[in-house]
C-alpha cells in the first residue's frame, strides 16, 4: 500500500474544510519552484504565506503528505476550468520539488515514478479521470506556467494518467491560421476547459491561455501564435476528452 510509504515528518495547518457537497474530481500538479524541499515545506507550511499543498514529492521520489486529501488544501488560487471556478474545494495539490522552468531543471527519473505512483494511487481512490489531471497553468492560465515544459505528459499518458497525446507531422502544419481558424481555436480552447478565452477575443488577449495549451501540448509554440498543427491537435485532444 502506497499510504504506508507517505512521510508524515513535516503538517500544514494551511487548509479548512472542503463544503460536504463536493466531489474530489481533479488532480492538480504544481512545481514548488525552490532548490530542495525544505524550502518547499518552509513555504508550504507558513502561517503567513496562507499556502499548502497536499503532497510534496521530493527530488529523491519520497512523498510527503502535509494535508490529508479529505480537507481543503489551497494551492490552486483563482483557478477554473469548464464551468468549475476555485478549483481547491474539488482537487487534490502536488507539489513537486522542482527550480522551475526558467532554471530548464529536468524532473529525475525517480521523482517522476513517485508521481506516477502517487496519482494512480488517487485516481484510483477517488475515481479521478484521467482527463481531471491537470497542471495549475491549465487552471490558472494568466498567473502560473508550473508545472512547466520539462514535466513529462507523454510519459503520464503511457500509465493513462493524462490525456496527452502525439500527432503526425504534416507539411502545412507551421502554416499561419486565418481569423476564421483562429476562432475556431479560441472556440477549442474554451471546449477543453480554458474558461478564460476570449472566443471572439485577440491573439493577444488570449496569448496567455495560448501559452497554457502549447506549454502542455507542443512547447515548441510558446510565445508563438497558434498554428495549424495547434489546431489539429486540439480537435484531437477534445475528441480523447469524449471518449473517456
Ligand atoms: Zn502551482
Amino acid at each position: 500500500m502506497l499510504e504506508k510509504k507517505f512521510v508524515h515528518t513535516f503538517k500544514s495547518k494551511n487548509f479548512d474544510n472542503r463544503s460536504k457537497k463536493s466531489k474530489i474530481k481533479y488532480i492538480i500538479l504544481h512545481y514548488t519552484e525552490t532548490k530542495n524541499l525544505n524550502d518547499a515545506i518552509k513555504l508550504l507550511c507558513s502561517k503567513k504565506r496562507k499556502v499548502s499543498a497536499h503532497y510534496v514529492i521530493d527530488l529523491d521520489g519520497k512523498i510527503y503528505l502535509l494535508v490529508e486529501d479529505t480537507k481543503r488544501a489551497w494551492h490552486a488560487g483563482l483557478s477554473s476550468w469548464k464551468n468549475e471556478k476555485y478549483l481547491n474545494e474539488t482537487s487534490i495539490g502536488i507539489e513537486i520539488v522542482n527550480e522551475g522552468e526558467q532554471k530548464k531543471k529536468k524532473y529525475p527519473k525517480i521523482q517522476i515514478k513517485s508521481v506516477i505512483l502517487l496519482l494512480k494511487y488517487l485516481k484510483n481512490k477517488f475515481q479521478i479521470k484521467k482527463t481531471n489531471i491537470l497542471a495549475h497553468s491549465d487552471i490558472a492560465p494568466t498567473r502560473k506556467i508550473d508545472p512547466g515544459v520539462f514535466f513529462p505528459w507523454e510519459e503520464l499518458a503511457k500509465n493513462s494518467l493524462s490525456n496527452f497525446s502525439k500527432i503526425k507531422r504534416e507539411k502545412n502544419d507551421f502554416d499561419m491560421l486565418t481569423p476564421e481558424e483562429l476562432v475556431f481555436f479560441f472556440n477549442c480552447l474554451k471546449i477543453l476547459g480554458f474558461h478564460e478565452t476570449e472566443v471572439n477575443g485577440s491573439f493577444s488577449k488570449n496569448k496567455l491561455i495560448s501559452n497554457a495549451f502549447h506549454r502542455h501540448y507542443f512547447p515548441q509554440l510558446i510565445n508563438k501564435k497558434p498554428r495549424r498543427i495547434s489546431v489539429r491537435l486540439i480537435k484531437k485532444i477534445i475528441n480523447l476528452t469524449k471518449n473517456i
